[in-house]
């Protein structure tokens, strides 16, 4: 049996930042992590297209779900001090317009460097290819796979989202054996799949809309239509408030700073003072021409000829079609391709300052695998980064 003080399990974005913060905490404390895959921190390296939108400069207001849990975090460490973390690791960022951060190299690599090297630095000792298969408690602390044994252990695997990074719920089961309770999981920041006949033509078209969905939520940000629906942040941030098996539809409106009549009124004075304006160029000062197309079908059925023989009734539709272009839900590309999962190790069941169990003293829990996850924009990052600091932390104290 290997004995250690702290014993990670998975070593993630939450993984290795409490392994530091336990080590920086206690360097007298010896740490572990086991890593299931080869390498520590795979899905780093996929995030944000490879540039890793590490965190937000809004993520204290983020509403993730959860909030007032994730509070307990965020009243201790803030987006600044994320900053002075990978700054103290040597790694500089920059904000866009946005508040979304990234790595000044802009490559997810820097930042995975950074967290490896530091572990490293440290001593941690990081074993690959070493699945938690199963957690006993003992006397002395707890016994995982009855080959380690650690007087501590902080659960960091991951959710269910993107099983190929790594995170394969198996975190959730850990939890579970030690009687810990799992709330209802589903894939988030997930694209949608629709009903994809009003769309066939718009595959690869990109363009700015409100999102909302017709069993509540909304979400606003680019869309991208594709072959089997909607990708795009406004589409993926959206896919929060999806509810399995739930029938819903989308309505997409392309143009929410016009109200429904100032748009037919503008419509309106453009088809009389141009009457022999070709209808299908009517909305290219609107949305791009292949979208303005694809309203003015899913409005009138077919296009017209010109403008000027619209009557105010299909000029009524063409807004419609516009500022509530409806799509049937079929639901979301799944597990395989969300970023996130929603739900998870119920949060009631530990501390919210320390992320230590209430119901298995001495085990805690950070990122995704507690039921806590945020939109699109470097909040689920930030979540597994800082919860993973206060886990550390608190887990290598009186160690
Ligand atoms: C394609 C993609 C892009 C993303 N982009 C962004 C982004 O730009 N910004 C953002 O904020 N968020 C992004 N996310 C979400 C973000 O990556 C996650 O929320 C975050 O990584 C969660 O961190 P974590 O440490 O909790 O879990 P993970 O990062 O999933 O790490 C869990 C680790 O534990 C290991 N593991 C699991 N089970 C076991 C076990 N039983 N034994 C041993 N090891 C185990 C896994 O192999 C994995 O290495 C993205 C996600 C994906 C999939």
């Amino acid at each position: 049996m290997k004995q250690t003080d702290i014993l990670i399990l998975g070593g993630g974005a939450s993984g290795l930042c409490a392994a530091i913060s336990a080590k920086r905490t206690n360097p007298n404390a010896s740490v572990l992590v086991l890593e299931q895959l080869p390498r520590a921190g795979k899905k780093i390296l996929a995030t944000g297209n490879g540039r890793c939108n590490l965190g937000n400069l809004n993520a204290a207001a983020h509403p993730y779900t959860n909030k007032a849990f994730a509070g307990g975090v965020f009243a201790q460490l803030g987006t600044d001090d994320l900053l002075a973390f990978f700054r103290s690791l040597g790694l500089y960022t920059r904000a866009d317009g946005e508040g979304r951060l990234y790595p000044l190299s802009n490559t997810a690599a820097s930042v995975l460097d950074a967290l490896r090297l530091e572990c490293a630095r440290l001593g941690v000792e990081t074993l690959c290819d070493t699945k938690a298969e199963s957690v006993k408690k003992t006397n002395g602390g707890f016994s995982v796979n009855d080959r380690f044994a650690a007087e501590k252990i902080i659960v960091c695997c991951g959710g269910c989202a993107a099983p190929a990074q790594g995170s394969d719920g198996s975190g959730f089961a850990l939890l579970r054996s030690l009687g810990h309770e799992i709330t209802p999981v589903k894939p988030s920041l997930v694209q949608l799949t629709t009903d994809t006949k009003p769309i066939r033509a718009l595959k690869g078209v990109r363009a700015a809309a409100k999102l909302t969905l017709s069993t509540g939520g909304e979400a606003a940000g680019e869309v991208l239509f594709t072959e089997y629906g909607l990708s795009g942040i406004a589409a993926m941030d959206l896919s929060r408030f999806v509810l399995p098996d739930k029938p819903a539809a989308v309505s997409l409106d392309f143009l929410p700073d016009f109200s429904a009549e100032e748009l037919t009124a503008i419509i309106a004075a453009l088809c009389q003072n141009n009457p022999t304006l070709p209808a299908e160029n009517l909305l290219t000062g609107f949305v791009p021409k292949a979208l303005g197309l694809a309203a003015l079908k899913a409005a009138l059925g077919a296009v017209p000829q010109a403008v000027g023989s619209l009557q105010p009734n299909e000029i009524t539709k063409i807004t419609a079609a516009l500022k509530s272009f409806t799509l049937a839900l079929t639901g979301t590309k799944g597990w395989r391709d969300a970023q996130v999962t929603s739900g998870g190790a119920n949060v009631k069941q530990f501390d919210r300052r320390t992320l230590e169990s209430r119901l298995c003293p001495r085990l805690f829990a950070c990122g995704e695998v507690l039921d806590v996850d945020g939109g699109c924009g470097g909040f689920n990052l930030e979540w597994a980064f800082l919860s993973g600091i206060i886990a550390g932390k608190n887990a290598a104290l009186n160690e």
